[in-house]
């Protein structure tokens, strides 16, 4: 399976990197080594000193396509979770600068944690969903679904595109504003329309 994160889908995040705002969707890739699954930690790397939260929502795709057209793009996906899209900032500052590959930044182990319960789509208002998370308690990021540059099925089309989808591939949808630095012995907890779906220890 393979990992696709969707950058700077959320206004408020765009500006606080001091991006500009997309006009297409921007992706990248983690490799499944970047996985981290509830029940496991999160272990900070040491080639950075900036490893930041990004909540996401994630989307499991459930059948192979190629060329998905968004009017259609809601039969290859029937759960969603939420999960972080860790990064290197130090390191993608550095990268940005250069005009080089984020994948120092994104694709390290360890850097996609995710919950492991999973919500059905038809029990939800997509475009209509809160999540939230913590840290060590304190809400710091509170972002809605309904502020996504790109919709979901956007995404979905957009990617198809350029690469087959296949079973169990996750797409991280990008995150709200309110990043920050992750330290170790943090607890960080993910919530979806007020439901717990993940935490984490930080070792
Ligand atoms: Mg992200």
């Amino acid at each position: 399976m393979k990992i696709i994160c969707i950058g700077r889908n959320y206004a408020d995040h765009a500006k606080e990197m001091k991006s500009e705002l997309p006009t297409e969707p921007i992706f990248f890739m983690k490799p499944d080594t970047a996985l981290v699954k509830e029940g496991s930690d999160i272990y900070l790397p040491e080639f950075s000193n900036e490893i930041h939260f990004e909540c996401e929502v994630v989307i499991k795709i459930n059948k192979a396509g190629k060329f998905i057209q968004k009017e259609f793009a809601r039969n290859y996906y029937s759960e969603i979770t939420l999960g972080l899209d860790l990064t290197a900032r130090d390191l993608q500052t550095k990268c940005k600068e250069k005009g080089l590959p984020w994948e120092i930044a994104k694709a390290f182990d360890n850097s996609a944690p995710i919950s492991s319960k999973w919500i059905s789509i038809s029990d939800i208002n997509l475009s209509d969903i809160n999540f939230q998370f913590f840290q060590n308690g304190e809400l710091k990021q509170n972002g809605f679904t309904k502020d996504m540059i790109f919709s979901i099925d956007e995404l979905i089309s957009y990617v198809s595109t350029f690469i087959t989808l296949k079973t169990g591939d996750l797409i991280y949808t990008g995150t709200p504003a309110g990043v920050g630095p992750i330290q170790i012995g943090d607890k960080l907890e993910g919530n979806l329309n007020g439901n717990k779906l993940f935490e984490f220890t930080v070792k």
